[in-house]
């Protein structure tokens, strides 16, 4: 059995984005700039906000942040979304979800301009991908097929069983798996609250990719022998002997399952580090498109 080292492998792909930017330095030329909107102070996106901020420093890209209160309009937000469509300076950008009930989401998303638009959710870049045509890949499912790829593992042929279909990973993952790609070419079934007879389909799956939300979900009985594991649940789970109050946990019972799989993702440091590393190489790639 082989742990994927979501640390590990990250930090290989920002040491070579960080290559890249020195080279940018060198020409003299612009360094790549990601800036997020983050509305209101949900502590869960104000963290995942600033590991961002942390990774463009590290790769040495330029970061911006705007936090509008919690109650900024729907028509202020836009705006603010229009400025950054327009700000030259700024290569890409996300809006960090989800958003205060009176903001219409899919509302926000469209008006991204799809160049900028390095998270993958506007339907021209969901669309791209869909046709197998050049387009930015939402961070989870790339740096999920970064795994894949860099470990060498096969996917051509093999069953491929998602587990969640929400839009921003079980559905493009189930997209991207059965893309006629390296990886992709596996047979691919999606699976959600309504599947029946989930553990058969899983016990069927040469590969198990877990996006639900629900600790230990995944259990040994549900996995068969040589299975790759993939798991990208974070689930807060109440431990009064831990330092904060909480641990993290998987969507997978990582230490019973991990002695059938072949490969398997731990959490932490599984598929959470690779998510925040595909978005700076996203932005690397949206200033790459900008320079053209
Ligand atoms: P979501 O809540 O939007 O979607 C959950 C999906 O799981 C739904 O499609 C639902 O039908 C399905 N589901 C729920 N319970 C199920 C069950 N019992 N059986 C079968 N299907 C079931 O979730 P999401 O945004 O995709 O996130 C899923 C998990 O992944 C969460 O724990 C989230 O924190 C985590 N996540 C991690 C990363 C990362 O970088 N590691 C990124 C995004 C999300």
């Amino acid at each position: 059995m082989t742990i994927l080292d979501g640390r590990k492998m990250s930090n290989i792909i920002k040491d070579e984005i960080a290559q890249e930017v020195q080279k940018i330095k060198e020409k003299g030329e612009k360094v790549p700039h990601l800036a997020a909107i983050i509305v209101g102070e949900d502590p869960a996106s104000q963290s995942y906000v600033r590991s961002k901020d942390r990774a463009c420093k590290r790769v040495g890209f330029e970061s911006t942040i705007i936090n509008p209160p919690a109650t900024i309009s729907e028509e202020d937000l836009i705006s603010q979304i229009e400025k950054l469509n327009r700000d030259k300076n700024i290569d890409g950008f996300i809006v960090q979800l989800p958003l205060p009930d009176h903001i219409d989401e899919q509302k926000v998303l469209m008006l991204i301009d799809p160049d900028k638009d390095v998270d993958g959710f506007h339907p021209m870049n969901f669309g791209k991908m869909a046709l197998d045509l050049p387009s930015f890949i939402p961070a989870t499912p790339f740096g999920i097929l970064e795994l894949l790829k860099r470990y060498e593992i096969p996917t051509q042929g093999k069953n491929t069983v998602v587990i969640g279909r929400s839009h921003i990973v079980g559905r493009p993952m189930s997209i991207l798996m059965s893309r006629k790609d390296n990886p992709g070419n596996s047979t691919v079934t999606v699976t959600h609250r309504h599947t029946k007879n989930l553990k058969e389909i899983c016990l069927n799956a040469d590969i198990l990719i877990v996006a639900i939300g629900s600790a230990d979900f995944l259990t040994e009985d549900m996995v068969k022998d040589g299975a790759v594991v993939i798991d990208v649940g974070i689930n807060r789970v109440e431990d009064a002997n831990a330092k904060r109050g909480y641990v993290l946990k998987g969507d997978v019972d990582f230490e019973k399952v991990k002695k059938k799989a072949s490969f398997i993702t731990p959490v932490p440091g599984g598929v959470g580090p690779m998510t925040v590393t595909m978005l700076m190489k996203n932005t690397l790639l949206a200033r790459q498109k900008h320079q053209k």
